[in-house]
C-alpha cells in the first residue's frame, strides 16, 4: 500500500525539488509546456483561449506548488486534494465529465518526464540519480493509483446516481400518457414505456433487438429516418415529428411529438422520443375538415345554382322583405338587385289583386303550416319594371335560415308558353268546329243522297223485272250494272252516316257485359261463320263502362274482318282475349288470315282506306275508322300488328272507368 508515501522520507526528491525550484523553474515550465503540447492531451482543448504567456503563468503556478509540496512532504496530500476538487468541481473552465482517465494519465506522465529532465544537473552520482528516479517513479505511481481510485469513485457515484434517476425516470415514464422511446443511434429500441407497449400491443420481449423503423407504417419510414438523422446531426427542427405506427393487430396509430439526442464526448448516445397518440384527434379533425369542405362545396354549389338558375330565385323574410334577388330575377323583372333589396316583394312584382293574398298566405303558413300557395305552383300575372304585365309561374317554399323563417320563390316567365298554349287551344277549337261542320255536312249530304238513290234503285229494279225478250241483252246488262252500283253507293252512304253518327255523350255510358256483346255479334254473323267454317275462340271478357251500341259496332267490325280476310284455303280461326292491365283492359282479336304489311298498320284506320280492291274481299273502308272513332269516344286506343300471310292482331285498350280516362286525358 502506498497511501502513506508522504510519511516516507523522500530525501532525494525533496532536495531535488528544492534544486529545481531554485535553479530550473523556468526551464521546468518550458519543458512541461513542450511535453504537454507533444502529448496532445485532449483536455488542452479547453485552454486554447489562453495566450502562451498566460499558459506559462498558469503552469508556473501549479509546478511551483508541486515542488513546494514535495519539499515539505505534502505532495500526495495535495494530489488527493486536487483530485477531490476535480471530482467535485472539475477544473476551472472544464466540465467534470470532460475529464477522462486518459487526460489525467497523460498530464502526470508529461509532468513526470519534465521533472526528470534536471537529474543530470542535480547530480552526477549514479546511485543518487537512481534513487531519485526511483522516488519520482514511486511518487507518480501513487498519483496514478489515486487517479484511478478517484475515477472509479466518480463512476460508481455516477452509476448510482443513474440507477436512481433511471428508476425515477422509469416510474415517471411508465406513468406518462405519452409514448416514450429510447433508441440507439442506429435505431435499435433500448427502452419503451408502458404507454408505448399498451398502445402498440407489443410487449418488451418482442421489441428486443428490433429497429424502431419496424414498427412504423412503411410509407413513413423514410421520413422518420431522415428526421431522426437530422436530430442526431444536431439540427434543431421546428416542426414536430408526425408519423404513423402500426400496432400488433395492424391498426394505424397517428403520433405527434419530438425526438432529442443525448451526446457523450460529442458522440450520440441515444435518441429519446416523446410522442402523443393523436389518432382520435386526427380522425376527428379529418371528419371536421370533411364536413367543413362539404359545407363549403355545398354553399359554393348552391350560390352557383342560384346565380345561374334558369328561374328567378327570390328570397324574402317573414315580413315580405327581399333578401336575395338572383341575375335571372333581374332579367325577368328588369330591377337590379341593389334597387330592390330590402323592399317589399309584393309591391314590386305582384299586381295589386294578389298582394294581400300573398302576404296573408305566408302568415297563414307560418301559423298553421297550411297554405294554398306555399309549395304549390301557381300561374299568375306579374309586373315588370316597365309596368308591363306578363305571365309567370310561381312556386314558393318555406325554409328556416339561422333561426329565421324565409320564403324562397322560384319564378318562371311563361308568357311565351302561355301564348303558345292559347294559340294551340284556339287551333284545337277551330279544328273541332270544322270537324263538326264536316261531319254535319257529310251526314246531311249522305242523308240527302239517300232519297234520289232510293229512286234509282226502285226504278232500275222495276226495269229489270219488266225486262222482256225483245229488249237487247246489252241494255239488260246496263240495267243490272246501274242497280249494283246504286246498291254499293247505298252501302257507302250508310257507312258514312254511321261514322258521322258516333255519339260521345256521357249519359250514353253504362255497364256493358262484353261477353253478351260478342255473343250477339256472333249470332248476327252466323251465316258467314258457317259458310267459312270459322272457329271462334272467346276467353272470358269483362264488364266495361261504355256505350253499348258502339261496343257492338266495334266487335262486329273486328270479328267480321277477321273472318272476311281469311286465306282462301284455310278455315278462319279467331281468338278473342282480354287482360287486366291496371287502369285498362287490353282486348285482342287475333286471326290466322291473309294479314298485311306492318307499314299499313296505321293507314287502315283512316276513312275509305282499303288495302285490297279485288272482289273477293268487298267492303267500304269505313269499319276500322269507325272502330278508332269509337275508342276515341271511350278515351281508349286501337292499333294493329300483322304479318302478311300469317295473320293479324287488333289490340284495343279500353279504360275501366270512363270518368278516369276523361280526367286523365284532359290533364
Ligand atoms: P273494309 O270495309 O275494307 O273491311 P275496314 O276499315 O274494316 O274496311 O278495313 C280496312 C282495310 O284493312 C281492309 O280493306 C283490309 O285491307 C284491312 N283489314 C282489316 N281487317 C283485316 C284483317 N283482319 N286481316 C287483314 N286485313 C284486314
Amino acid at each position: 500500500m502506498l497511501q502513506n508515501i508522504d510519511l516516507l522520507i523522500m530525501i532525494y526528491l525533496q532536495d531535488y525539488a528544492a534544486f529545481v525550484r531554485n535553479n530550473k523553474l523556468e526551464d521546468f515550465v518550458s519543458i512541461e509546456l513542450r511535453n504537454i503540447h507533444s502529448f496532445n492531451i485532449p483536455l488542452m482543448q479547453f485552454f486554447t483561449h489562453l495566450t502562451e504567456d498566460e499558459l506559462r503563468a498558469t503552469l508556473r503556478k501549479s509546478l511551483l506548488k508541486l515542488l513546494e509540496a514535495i519539499e515539505n512532504g505534502t505532495a500526495i496530500t495535495q494530489v488527493k486534494a486536487s483530485l477531490e476538487n476535480w471530482k467535485n468541481n472539475g477544473i476551472t473552465g472544464v466540465p467534470r465529465e470532460a475529464i477522462s482517465l486518459r487526460d489525467i494519465t497523460l498530464i502526470y506522465s508529461a509532468q513526470k518526464l519534465s521533472l526528470q529532465a534536471f537529474i543530470p544537473d542535480f547530480t552526477t552520482e549514479v546511485s543518487i540519480a537512481a534513487n531519485l528516479i526511483n522516488e519520482i517513479e514511486l511518487y507518480y505511481k501513487q498519483v496514478q493509483e489515486l487517479t484511478l481510485q478517484m475515477l472509479e469513485a466518480i463512476q460508481q457515484e455516477e452509476y448510482e446516481k443513474r440507477l436512481e434517476s433511471d428508476e425515477k425516470y422509469k416510474d415517471l415514464f411508465d406513468n406518462a400518457n405519452d409514448l416514450i422511446q429510447l433508441t440507439s443511434p442506429d435505431g435499435e429500441i433500448l427502452y419503451v414505456n408502458k404507454a408505448w407497449t399498451e398502445t402498440t400491443g407489443y410487449n418488451t420481449e418482442e421489441l428486443k433487438g428490433r429497429s424502431i423503423l419496424d414498427f412504423l407504417k412503411e410509407s413513413e419510414r423514410k421520413y422518420y429516418k431522415d428526421y431522426r438523422e437530422r436530430i442526431i446531426a444536431g439540427e434543431k427542427i421546428k416542426d414536430n415529428l408526425k408519423t404513423v405506427y402500426i400496432t400488433k393487430s395492424g391498426k394505424e396509430i397517428n403520433v405527434e411529438g419530438y425526438l432529442s439526442c443525448k451526446y457523450k464526448d460529442g458522440k450520440p448516445q441515444y435518441t429519446m422520443g416523446i410522442l402523443r397518440n393523436v389518432t382520435d384527434k386526427i380522425s376527428q379533425e379529418k371528419k371536421i375538415n370533411f364536413y367543413i369542405n362539404q359545407l363549403a362545396e355545398r354553399e359554393a354549389y348552391l350560390s352557383h345554382v342560384i346565380e345561374s338558375a334558369p328561374d328567378a330565385v327570390i328570397v324574402i323574410d317573414s315580413e315580405n322583405t327581399i333578401q336575395l334577388w338572383n341575375p335571372k330575377a333581374e332579367e325577368i323583372f328588369g330591377w337590379k338587385e341593389e334597387e330592390v333589396k330590402g323592399m317589399q316583394l309584393s309591391e314590386i312584382i305582384f299586381p295589386a289583386s294578389f298582394r294581400e293574398k300573398h302576404y296573408n298566405e305566408m302568415k297563414r303558413y307560418l301559423a298553421t303550416q297550411k297554405s294554398s300557395i306555399i309549395n304549390k305552383t301557381i300561374e299568375l300575372t306579374a309586373i315588370h319594371k316597365n309596368r308591363n304585365e306578363f305571365y309567370i309561374s310561381l312556386t314558393v317554399s318555406h325554409a328556416v335560415q339561422e333561426g329565421k323563417d324565409i320564403f324562397i320563390s322560384f319564378i318562371r316567365d311563361i308568357t311565351q308558353q302561355k301564348k303558345i298554349a292559347l294559340e294551340l287551344e284556339n287551333q284545337r277549337k277551330q279544328l273541332e268546329k270544322s270537324n263538326q261542320e264536316l261531319e254535319q255536312f257529310a251526314w246531311l249530304t249522305s242523308h240527302d243522297l239517300k232519297e234520289p238513290l232510293r229512286k234509282i234503285l226502285t226504278f232500275s229494279d222495276a226495269l229489270i223485272r219488266k225486262h222482256n225478250d225483245n229488249d237487247s241483252e246489252t241494255s239488260l246488262n246496263y240495267l243490272k250494272k246501274i242497280h249494283r252500283s246504286a246498291n254499293r253507293m247505298n252501302e257507302l252512304i250508310e257507312a258514312v252516316l254511321l261514322y258521322s253518327n258516333v255519339a260521345t255523350d256521357t249519359d250514353l255510358f253504362s255497364d256493358v257485359n262484353l261477353n253478351e256483346v260478342v255473343r250477339d255479334v256472333l249470332e248476327d254473323l252466323e251465316l258467314l261463320i258457317t259458310s267459312k267454317n270459322a272457329v271462334i275462340e272467346i276467353d272470358p271478357l269483362p264488364v266495361v263502362h261504355a256505350i253499348p251500341i258502339q261496343m257492338r259496332q266495334l266487335f262486329q267490325n273486328l270479328i267480321s274482318n277477321a273472318i272476311k280476310y281469311s286465306k282462301p284455303d284455310d278455315a278462319p280461326h279467331v281468338h278473342i282475349n282480354c287482360t287486366d292491365i291496371g287502369e285498362h283492359f287490353k282486348i285482342t282479336v287475333k286471326d290466322n288470315g291473309i294479314g298485311f304489311q306492318n307499314v299499313y298498320a296505321e293507314k287502315i284506320f283512316q276513312v275509305f282506306q282499303r288495302l285490297l280492291t279485288n272482289k273477293i274481299y268487298e267492303g267500304t273502308g269505313i269499319g276500322l275508322a269507325l272502330c278508332k272513332k269509337i275508342l276515341e269516344a271511350h278515351n281508349g286506343t286501337i292499333h294493329a300488328e300483322s304479318e302478311e300471310g300469317v295473320g293479324s292482331n287488333f289490340i284495343v285498350h279500353l279504360p275501366k272507368r270512363h270518368e278516369f280516362a276523361a280526367t286523365a286525358q284532359s290533364a
